[in-house]
């Protein structure tokens, strides 16, 4: 996905790790088609190539939950409605307690997750071996199971924002350091690169665990 770095475009996003490709697919599917985004290297050369992929559902705070099953369907939808394969396979998740605090949080937890529509499960030690048979249930007290969770290849559902965003019209760029954002009046008009300037109205800094240089 290498090319020529244009002089303008209304947003430049910089960095294409998962977020950075979301970034891309989110905009364009709201209709935002003059969207470039920039990667040093190659998609995915980040944090994002190191992922282990595990999509759970079921997070601390009720956005965060949202978000999660929102992910959840949307690396399906992007496999089986766009034709992007994902590699999402919803093999379910168990989560343990050792102890009836932790055993409590999880309840919460799962309480919450109902009301956003994800089915969970607050299951006994029995179930638990049932489902993961090479479980020790020694000292545990219970769990859930939640069986909308699973595992995605990070690398091919990064590779398939990128695919779909592309396909409204963003470019996707790789081999192109951006080395400074340029700012008038506090507010951030468009970016240098190592191969020349780009004018934008809106950047969007997607350079994960880089973004402070
Ligand atoms: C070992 C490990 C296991 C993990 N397991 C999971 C898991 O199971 N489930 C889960 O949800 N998360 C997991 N994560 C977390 C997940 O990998 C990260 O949260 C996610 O990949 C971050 O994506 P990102 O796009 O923000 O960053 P990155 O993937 O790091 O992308 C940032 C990109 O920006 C580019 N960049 C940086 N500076 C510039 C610049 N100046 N110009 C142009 N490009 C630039 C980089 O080259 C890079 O490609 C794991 C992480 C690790 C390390």
């Amino acid at each position: 996905m290498a090319g020529q770095v244009p002089e303008r475009a209304q947003v430049v996003i910089i960095g294409g790790g998962i977020v950075g490709a979301s970034v891309a697919f989110h905009l364009t599917e709201l209709g935002w088609t003059d969207v470039v985004l920039l990667e040093r290297h190659t998609l995915t050369s980040g944090a994002t190539w190191h992922a282990a992929g595990l999509v759970g559902r079921l997070r601390a705070t009720h956005n965060m939950t949202r978000l999660a099953a929102y992910s959840a369907d949307l690396y399906e939808r992007l496999e089986h409605e766009m034709g992007h394969p994902t590699g999402f396979k919803k093999v379910g998740s168990v989560s343990l307690a050792d102890n009836p605090g932790r055993m409590e949080e999880l309840v919460r937890g799962a309480g919450m997750a109902s009301c956003f529509d994800v089915e969970v499960e607050v299951v006994g030690v029995d179930e638990l071996v049932e489902r993961w048979p090479l479980l020790n249930p020694e000292g545990l007290v219970g769990g859930v199971w939640i069986p909308g969770d699973g595992q995605a290849s990070p690398v091919d559902t990064t590779m398939a924002l990128a695919a779909a965003a592309k396909e409204r019209g963003a470019r996707i760029i790789e081999g192109v350091t951006v080395e400074r954002i340029r700012t008038v009046d506090g507010r951030a008009v468009g970016v240098d690169t190592d191969q020349g300037p780009v004018d934008a109205e809106y950047v969007v800094t997607c350079a994960g665990m880089w973004s402070h240089e």
